[in-house]
């Protein structure tokens, strides 16, 4: 049989790439993204285009996939086209929507060069350098917010999965019998209970679905009127679960809700936690790092005391997504819950060497700890402080700015999150007309104030009713763009009000 030749000599891969043209492109879109950069910063673009679905699906065609390649230059350029004409940008200086922040620009060239070094975080052994600034990074995060830097730790995609992994952590410290062979249905198991508060992110929805307690397992306590959870209460709830049989197990603490910003008394619920037995996590994706701060609330520091902790680098340090981070206090925990050793895997095992895929869920890994590394030592732990402490800062000028506007009523305000909302000066209605009503014009005003693209807020469902929501973590927001969302919001405001008031009923 006559051998086809594999010539890779004279005709390239189609995915090889010649350095200079490598270098070549390379140049031409840094400096696209530098333009882009500079005008973010003189925040002179919409924060967003605000194009419907079958706009921005019409753009990318839904032609099959082509049978021949296209040149690099050309597709480079074009997807930077399409992406910096049909993007919304969290980094626009009034982007103030969820908890995403504004990416440094450093972080992009470390993404680059982790990438382009494709560096694998599985095991030591394929990554022996880059392992020991992923467990540098631990460790200063750590050191950031006031947790023991003898703990266990990892980065992991977000917020949602540094949540899952002290879950998952926590599941196998507290169940008395072995959860990782048995499952949660083992024989004669009692069902584990989990107590958070009705501010908890929905990624505790997901854990218990997913790591097989099933969401029944979640014990939901009423936030009190400050949207925090209440000692009293757990511990009531802890009782009762214990009397009726059933094993009480974890306790998720807010370091900051993802609605306001709200800090669990986190001191109070390790109390009630040492003298249950109970494993403490706190959820702190977006607000641990504000622990670095003197302005932030003391509770706050009462993370130290927790079993784990989910922090977020793509939040409040300013990391490209994506990057979350778990700490476990106990590093053994940590590999308790995720340690096998396949066959295929046969390290040397000299000096103890950190393996990765020992201590999380996931197996190939992107060398995410390069951008927040980098991200750390350019602002040193005083950088990292002051960035959080301005948006902190930025924040307390918009509730006191949004409290002097006759027709804004001010709701919360925590860390650098504030909700509010429109309230006509002349509304006649009787409360729960006016209640709806108010609902529904907040509800379309934020639509409409996201669609004019001139600042980018999200919202809150609080016990007042549809409130809009600013959350400042973004470097390039100034002064001026703080002070001119609340003219923004009375615009438009006015004019829906115009459109949609009801009639008050006569008589
Ligand atoms: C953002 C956030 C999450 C989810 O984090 P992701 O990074 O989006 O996965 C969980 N909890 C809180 C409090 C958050 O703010």
């Amino acid at each position: 049989m006559k051998e086809t030749p594999i010539d890779r000599r004279h005709q390239r891969p189609p995915l090889a790439m010649e350095p200079e043209e490598f270098r070549e492109l390379g140049h031409a879109l840094v400096d696209r993204l530098a333009e882009l950069i500079a005008s973010l910063d003189r925040g002179e673009r919409p924060v967003t285009p605000a194009e419907t679905p079958a706009q921005v699906r019409a753009l990318v065609g839904d032609h099959a996939l082509p049978a021949h390649g296209e040149d690099a230059a050309g597709l480079l350029e074009e997807a930077a086209s399409l992406l910096i004409d049909h993007s919304l940008f969290n980094g626009h200086p009034s982007f103030f929507g969820y908890v995403t922040s504004s990416a440094a620009p450093l972080g992009a060239l470390a993404d680059l060069l982790a990438s382009a070094l494709n560096i694998n975080m599985g095991a030591w052994a394929l990554a022996p350098i880059a392992t020991e600034i992923e467990v540098q990074t631990v460790r200063w995060i750590a050191e950031l917010i006031g947790y023991p830097t003898g703990c266990g730790g990892l980065l992991v995609s977000g917020g949602n999965v540094a949540n899952f992994v002290g879950f998952v952590a926590a599941r196998r410290a507290v169940a008395p019998w072995d959860v990782r062979r048995a499952g949660m249905a083992a024989e004669g198991a009692p069902s584990l209970r989990v107590y958070a508060s009705t501010e908890t992110h929905t990624w505790l929805h997901k854990a218990a679905d997913q790591y097989g307690l099933g969401t029944d397992a979640i014990c939901w306590l009423p936030a009190d009127r400050h949207q925090r959870l209440d000692p009293a209460a757990l511990e009531e709830a802890v009782r009762a679960d214990r009397e009726a049989g059933r094993l009480p197990a974890i306790v998720v603490g807010n370091a900051g809700t993802v609605s306001t910003g709200a800090v669990d008394p986190l001191d109070e619920l390790a109390d009630v936690c040492r003298a249950h037995g109970l494993w403490l996590h706190v959820d702190g994706a977006y607000g641990a790092l504000a622990a670095s701060v003197d302005e932030a609330p003391a509770s706050l520091r009462g993370l130290a005391q927790a079993d784990s902790v989910a922090v977020d680098p793509h939040k409040w340090l300013y990391a490209p997504v994506e990057a979350g981070c778990a700490l476990v206090r106990d590093p053994a925990r940590l590999r308790d819950a995720f340690s096998y050793s396949p066959a295929y895997y046969a390290f040397e095992d000299t000096d103890e060497p950190m393996n990765f895929y020992e201590y999380g869920p996931q197996n190939s890994r992107g060398f995410r700890a390069l951008k927040v590394w980098l991200g750390l030592r350019r602002t040193g732990r005083e950088g990292a402080a002051t960035m959080i402490r301005d948006d902190i800062a930025l924040a307390r000028r918009l509730y006191e700015r949004v409290a002097t506007m006759p027709e804004l009523e001010p709701l919360t305000y925590n860390l650098s999150i504030v909700t509010f909302r429109y309230v006509p000066r002349d509304l006649e209605l009787p409360p729960e007309r006016a209640r709806a009503y108010l609902d529904e014009l907040n509800t379309k005003l934020l639509f409409e104030v996201q669609r004019r693209g001139r600042a980018y807020l999200s919202n809150a469902v609080l016990p007042e009713g549809y409130a809009l929501r600013a959350c400042i973590v973004n470097f390039r927001t100034r002064e001026r763009d703080v002070d001119a969302l609340p003219a923004i919001i009375t615009e438009v405001g006015r004019e829906l009000d115009r459109a949609l008031r009801p009639r008050a009923p006569r008589g």
